[in-house]
């Protein structure tokens, strides 16, 4: 069984954890086998903290989506933006934004894959934090397909 999880990274956080950003890292319990995304210490099915890495394909498909008009505290420049539960093809679900496409684009179960971005900066220094989002598989070539 697997469980959605809101992803939220403050900077510290962001640096520890560039490494497994640029490549949907996440991990899996050696155990059970359960797997894990973002990663954890101790396994929430066995309990095991037998833990080792795990490198998702990237690809998923949308689960569910909402347009959001009302952001928080700096996401206003990419208003609106498409808010979505994706669900990776290796079974974890994570809560993400799907960037490239238009309102009438996204619909449930469309694939999408990884896609590494931008998600915010913070103040006039401009500490830019970077992370995950996702975006039509096969991008920029999608549109082609269905036609
Ligand atoms: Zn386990």
């Amino acid at each position: 069984m697997f469980f959605p999880e809101v992803i939220e990274m403050s900077v510290p956080r962001f640096w520890r954890r560039i490494h497994s950003l640029y490549r949907l890292e996440g991990n899996k319990c050696s155990k059970c086998k359960t797997l894990y995304f973002p990663e954890r210490n101790r396994c929430i099915k066995c309990n095991s903290n037998e833990m080792e890495p795990f490198f998702y394909s990237g690809y998923g498909k949308v689960v569910s989506y909402s347009w959001v008009y009302t952001p928080p505290k700096g996401f206003k420049s990419s208003i609106p933006y498409c808010l979505s539960i994706i669900e990776l093809d290796e079974g974890p679900r994570l809560t993400t934004q799907i960037v490239a496409v238009d309102q009438d684009e996204v619909s449930i179960d469309m694939p999408v894959e990884f896609a590494f971005r931008k998600i915010s900066s913070e103040g006039e220094e401009g500490v830019i934090t970077y992370g995950f989002k996702f975006r039509p598989k096969g991008y920029p070539n999608h549109k082609k397909k269905k036609k």
